[in-house]
């Protein structure tokens, strides 16, 4: 594809503004982006009108269907295909799709997971259109972007909490700016998603059982060579690899999906994609979309592409980095430092709401991101570590620190600084520099946060992220909107703030020993290193209760939803135990028993001919691995003994006490043995293919 077709293909495939506004008479336009925009409610006629265009304008571009696509909880997305087919008075067929279609779907939605929701308010969910997020056409279907609910009005997806959560932040943010005075009418948060994948070979992921039940390697020794030498991170794409890129940016294109950048990753066959920002609503959709469509274009390359957090130990595993600012619709980034004193005031202000809400919700935010593959990731020398805590780089550090102690800024030019009188002294960004250990970092206009999986759901963080900071907004607001001496006071709360909440502040290096000592002895911050550990911390009263003051979540939404977690977390970990069993009794073991007869008839055989014949290799290796044989047994009986016991849990947090404590422990000592067994096995006789196949299978 030549380059110059770009602007031409960029977001053909998408009832977008653009679309709209042609297509679309200009009441109707105007009525709809109200709706988009100020989130008024639909008008009926409106939804009319709207479908029937979208509907003509799918079928010019080849769709017979429509779907409602959503997000459960599951953590991929849902749709059901129905045609625009209706069949007409003189026998033949119309194709149809009223306003209601649109607005409202009723999918069969009981094997969705509900934790209970549904079971006690009503059998079946609705769909319901987001006219905020762009319909699309994906396989001759017209999508549309559509909550996911119970009939008594009960989110069951991710999308409704984010879309609320966007409206509780535009709400807090809006009281602030108005005391400062704006003339914006909304504010939006927007995100970048950074995805990072690995590619491997069809031929050889299929000879995997593991990776194809869990999506990860359960066993596998380390190559001779992994990530070790650097020479993958930022390397030469290969030609199969680029062939893949250049594929996925065009199916991605097409879909208005903004991708940017594309390059290796620090992993052999590891490699990463990132999008322009946009709203977070359409940046989560936007992702869904990636994860799917990179799944569908690997396969067309005769590759896979791997999601998993961890597909492989020993090198690193896949995250995303959740790029997050809040701007308003006059395109002011309120993370932005300004030009003017007052500007600066009104950063400062957004940005100590950030820190406050990161340190008062770090539970939230890590449990955001945890599921049994991030679990792997987090704290193991690769990730930012499970304790949440802030970057904010040297130059602003020291600006806080001099608003803390009310003594002069060190920076290039000495200066005090007086709040809403003094302009910031000024940085750069550069010089915020990239320390890629830290969980939360500003990079100059923006919050980085590094903790979430590759396959997490951006839809997770964004909510509590989006929540926590509204809730810092609101405390400001209602301070500040009683306030007489503006000021002053805007002086003293972001002081007050800095005091408060500087133990979240950390520049140093997040995968030392050090801090988890000192963050948890010294600062008192919390270290959930596990989804177990984590995922409880949904329901403790000073989380629900935030949750609920912003209208995210209710009561019930947040016990299913934390037991739906936590059932996601046991069934992984159960399907990897079963898995292993699986493989270590029909091929690992019988595959040792090959190798030992073949070690100790070669034996037998050479001491015929030469009695006095040492036979050290074979008889050293034999007695290794006929020992190994008997540990893997026993850890495997072990293992079938857990999986045992955790059949007789009916309760959730229990159950995933179990697997933490003794489930995946087991499954690592199963693991340890076998991978011994690789090393002395043949490679004749060993089942499956081993890392360096996997690794460097791609060329
Ligand atoms: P890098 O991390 O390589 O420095 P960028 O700073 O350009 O790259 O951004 C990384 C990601 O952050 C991209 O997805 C980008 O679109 C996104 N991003 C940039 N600016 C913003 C912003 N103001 N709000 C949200 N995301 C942003
Ligand atoms: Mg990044």
């Amino acid at each position: 594809m030549s380059i110059t077709n770009i602007p031409e293909i960029f977001g053909s495939n998408v009832f977008d503004d653009r679309v709209m506004r042609a297509r679309l008479s200009d009441d109707v336009y105007n009525s709809l982006k109200r709706t988009i925009d100020e989130n008024v409610k639909l008008d009926e006629n409106v939804a009319d009108a709207v479908a029937e265009e979208m509907k003509n304008w799918a079928m010019e571009h080849g769709a017979t269907h429509f779907t409602h696509w959503f997000q459960p909880l599951t953590g991929v997305t849902a749709e059901k295909h129905d045609s625009f087919i209706t069949p007409s008075k003189d026998g033949g067929i119309l194709m149809e799709f009223s306003g209601k279609e649109l607005i409202k779907g009723e999918p069969d939605a009981s094997s969705f997971p509900s934790g209970g929701l549904r079971a006690t308010f009503e059998a079946r969910g609705y769909t319901a259109w987001d006219p905020t997020s762009y319909a699309f056409i994906k396989d001759h279907t017209l999508c549309i972007p559509t909550a996911f609910c119970s009939f008594s009005g009960e989110a069951l997806d991710k999308k409704t909490p984010l879309l609320r959560s966007m409206q509780a932040i535009n709400r807090q943010a809006m009281r602030i700016l108005k005391i400062f005075g704006t003339d914006a009418k909304y504010v939006k948060t927007s995100v970048g998603a950074e995805q990072e994948y690995f590619l491997i070979d069809k031929e050889v992921f299929s000879k995997r059982p593991d990776l194809k039940y869990t999506g990860r390697t359960l066993f596998g020794a380390m190559p001779p060579k992994g990530q070790e030498m650097d020479d993958h991170y930022f390397g030469v794409i290969k030609p199969r690899v680029a062939a893949f890129m250049e594929d996925l940016n065009e199916e991605l294109w097409r879909l208005g999906i903004l991708a940017k950048t594309e390059h290796n990753e620090v992993a052999p066959a590891q490699h990463e994609l990132a999008p322009i920002y946009s709203t977070t609503n359409i940046a989560t959709d936007g992702n869904q979309l990636t994860m799917e469509i990179m799944k569908k274009v690997a396969d067309r390359h005769g590759m896979v592409c791997l999601l998993h957090e961890k597909p492989f130990a020993g090198v690193n595993g896949s995250g995303k980095h959740n790029n997050w600012s809040i701007g308003t619709d006059t395109g002011i980034n309120l993370l932005s430092p300004g030009e003017t004193p007052s500007e600066n005031a009104q950063f400062l202000l957004f940005l100590s709401a950030v820190i406050q809400a990161v340190d008062d919700y770090q539970d939230l935010l890590r449990l955001s991101v945890a599921t049994a593959g991030n679990d792997h990731r987090l704290g193991a020398n690769e990730a930012p570590p499970a304790i949440i805590s802030v970057f904010l780089g040297d130059e602003l550090t020291g600006i806080l620190e001099a608003i803390k102690n009310d003594t002069p800024y060190q920076g290039r030019e000495e200066v005090k600084i007086k709040l809403g009188v003094h302009a910031l002294p000024r940085f750069s960004r550069d010089t915020t520099d990239r320390n890629r250990t830290s969980p939360f970092a500003f990079t100059g206009n923006k919050f980085e946060f590094r903790s979430l999986g590759s396959s997490n759901s951006i839809a997770c963080c964004n909510i509590m992220l989006n929540a926590a900071v509204a809730e810092s907004l609101r405390q400001y607001a209602d301070i500040l909107e009683k306030s007489e001496d503006f000021e002053n006071d805007l002086h003293d709360l972001i002081k007050d703030v800095i005091t408060k909440h500087e133990r979240i502040l950390f520049d140093g290096n997040g995968y030392g020993e050090e801090w988890v000592k000192e963050a948890t002895e010294v600062r008192g911050l919390s270290n959930l290193k596990t989804t177990a550990d984590a995922m409880p911390h949904l329901l403790d009263e000073k989380n629900a209760e935030m949750l609920k003051r912003h209208k995210i979540f209710t009561d019930a939404e947040i016990h299913s939803r934390c037991e739906i977690m936590l059932e996601n977390y046991v069934k992984t970990v159960n399907i990897e135990g079963l898995t292993m069993v699986d493989m270590v009794r029909k091929n690992y073991l019988p595959a040792m028993e090959r190798y030992l007869y073949r070690l100790s008839q070669t034996t037998v055989l050479m001491r015929q001919v030469s009695p006095n014949v040492k036979c050290n290799y074979e008889v050293s290796t034999m007695e290794r691995l006929a020992d190994l044989t008997d540990y893997i047994l026993d850890a495997v009986v072990q293992l079938e003994d857990a999986l045992a016991t955790f059949k007789t849990f009916n309760n959730v947090f229990e159950s995933s006490e179990f697997v933490r404590d003794v489930m995946l422990p087991r499954m690592d000592t199963l693991r340890k043995y076998v991978d011994e067994a690789e090393m002395l096995t043949s490679q004749r006789d060993w089942p499956f293919p081993s890392y360096g196949q996997l690794l460097f299978s791609v060329n």
